[in-house]
């Protein structure tokens, strides 16, 4: 069976642990390889490789490192096919899906390949008698991420993305359970120029997590997952003096007011519900139709929808999406679908019983849709991260605006709506981090920057743009003075000030 190594110091590293990983295949619910599971010497052999790469990384200039960025982002891309249905396969995303995945994870990397002007300090001239003061942002050392099965290009490439363009080193911790893709980008880094111990990739579980949490010379950590790990890891982390940034889970609300565009927003709540199986973090499982005669239009059209959507093997470039990513997350789904009809919510669709022909054993489910889910369900509360979506209805604006800004996740939030002035309140008061209108997946640009609020994000720095350039440096600032006879000066005894 094929098997999956870790990747340390330039090259293929074969395990002693004797513990592993098995990867389906979504499609066929069949174990396609095994994957290794690193010890805590293991790790530390990684960081201990990646702590003597980094010091002449570092020192090389900005452009440098650039151009390597640069080629990554192009040999990325001429592999695009390639990449794309080897995550499918893994993953059980479409194809289409897969690429889209790997292109949002390229705009970072094109955002990197601009890192000498992200890197720019601040300069003051005379700040004080012969006095100049001017600021550098340095790279840490080595950094870590630690990263989900759901999208397993876009968010390492966020994080490593950033990491070693400013100059650190980086070992990346990969979903398990599709831990391929990432070995292959560490691959085609190393095909740009990136020396041998700057990206390293280390398999394992909570072993492994543990022994990055712990290490000494790891100074950073980014994670993404589910949000009881992500406080652990924050917790953790923090305890051990490392910089954590650590995003969780979330229950995006697509709020629907009566003036928005029909037709478009069932378009696109239909596409961010179910796209991916809704196995996205800033998936749409939640939408809050405002009045009766909105959320009755709403339903009967969503019904209309889901009847026309395909479900198909990941390859299937008909499908608009494939099977969810494990037998037991496909379980967990269907307990919290039945969860929510033992809650009283009505199940207008369902998706449960949904059998793929000659995939009888593939991890697929069909499109679920709830009617009359209440706030105080645990069917509302709780991410379900499958192709489900429940409908909340609201009398008013202000009960459907207060929905999103109450829960217990804040990761995302859209409004549809006509409406600029509603809109344009709405979005500055919302408790949620990232929001959307008219436009269901808020994703914000490569050069903007990605995060949540509440339980969604533990840490108080984004991913990539300017705020991944700080969560992955630290500044210094340097206050210099060239004194002249005119400057001369007698000791001083009182802390120095500006007069
Ligand atoms: P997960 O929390 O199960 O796993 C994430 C990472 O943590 C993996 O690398 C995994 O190996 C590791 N891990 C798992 N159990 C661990 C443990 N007990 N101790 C230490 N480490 C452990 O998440 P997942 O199922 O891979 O991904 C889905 C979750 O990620 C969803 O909750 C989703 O909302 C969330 N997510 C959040 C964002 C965001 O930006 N907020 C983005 C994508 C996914």
């Amino acid at each position: 069976m094929r098997q999956v190594d870790h990747f340390i110091n330039g090259e293929r590293f074969v395990g002693s642990s004797g513990r592993f990983g098995d990867i389906f295949n979504p499609n066929t619910g069949e174990v396609q390889a095994r994957v290794q599971f690193a010890t805590e010497a293991e790790m530390d052999l990684a960081v201990q490789s990646a702590v003597k790469a980094q010091v002449d990384w570092a020192a090389a200039n900005p452009q440098r490192r650039a151009r390597v960025m640069f080629e990554f982002k192009r040999l990325v891309e001429a592999n695009m096919e390639e990449l794309a249905s080897l995550l499918s396969s893994e993953h059980g995303k479409v194809v289409a899906d897969s690429k889209g995945d790997i292109q949002r994870g390229l705009e970072v990397i094109e955002f990197t390949c601009g890192i000498p002007h992200a890197l720019k300090g601040e300069y003051t001239e005379g700040a004080g008698p012969g006095i100049d003061v001017y600021s550098m942002r340095q790279p840490l050392g080595v950094g870590a991420g630690i990263t989900p099965f759901n999208f397993p290009a876009m968010i390492p490439m966020w994080m490593f993305g950033v990491a070693v363009a400013v100059g650190n080193a980086f070992i990346l911790k990969p979903s398990e359970k599709d831990p391929t893709l990432p070995v292959r980008l560490a691959e085609l880094f190393l095909e740009a120029g990136g020396p041998k111990g700057i990206l390293n990739v280390v398999h394992g579980d909570k072993v492994a997590v543990d022994a990055i949490l712990t290490h000494p010379d790891i100074k950073a950590v980014s994670f993404v997952g589910s949000s009881d790990i992500a406080h652990y890891v924050y917790s953790t982390g923090t305890a051990h003096s490392k910089r954590v940034q650590a995003m969780g889970g979330a229950k995006n609300h697509g709020i629907v007011l009566p003036d928005c565009d029909m037709d478009q927003t069932v378009k696109d709540l239909i596409g961010a519900a179910y796209g991916s199986a809704g196995e996205r973090c800033m998936a749409l499982p939640v939408v809050v139709p405002v009045g009766k005669a909105t959320a009755d239009e709403l339903r009967k059209r969503l019904i209309a929808e889901i009847e026309t959507l395909r479900v198909g093997i990941s390859s299937d470039a008909g499908a608009h999406y494939g099977p969810v990513v494990s037998a037991a997350h496909r379980e967990k789904v269907k307990g919290l679908i039945q969860q929510g009809v033992d809650e009283g919510a009505e199940l207008v669709v369902d998706g449960r019983d949904f059998t793929l022909q000659g995939y009888e054993k593939g991890f697929f489910i069909g499109p679920s849709l709830f009617d009359n889910v209440t706030p105080d369900m645990e069917t509302y509360k709780t991410e379900i991260f499958g192709p489900v979506l429940q409908i909340v209805r609201a009398e008013t604006f202000e009960e459907a605006a207060a929905l999103p800004s109450n829960h217990q996740y804040g990761n995302g939030v859209a409004i549809f709506t006509r409406n600029g002035p509603a809109a344009r309140t709405f979005a500055a008061k919302v408790n949620v981090g990232m929001v959307g209108i008219n436009v269901p997946i808020p994703v914000p640009v490569a050069y903007h920057t990605f995060g949540g609020w509440k339980r969604s994000a533990f840490g108080d720095t984004n991913q990539h743009g300017m705020e991944g350039v700080k969560f992955w440096t630290k500044v210094k600032t340097v206050t210099a003075r060239w004194p002249d006879d005119e400057h001369a000066r007698d000791s001083a005894f009182i802390i120095p000030t500006m007069k």
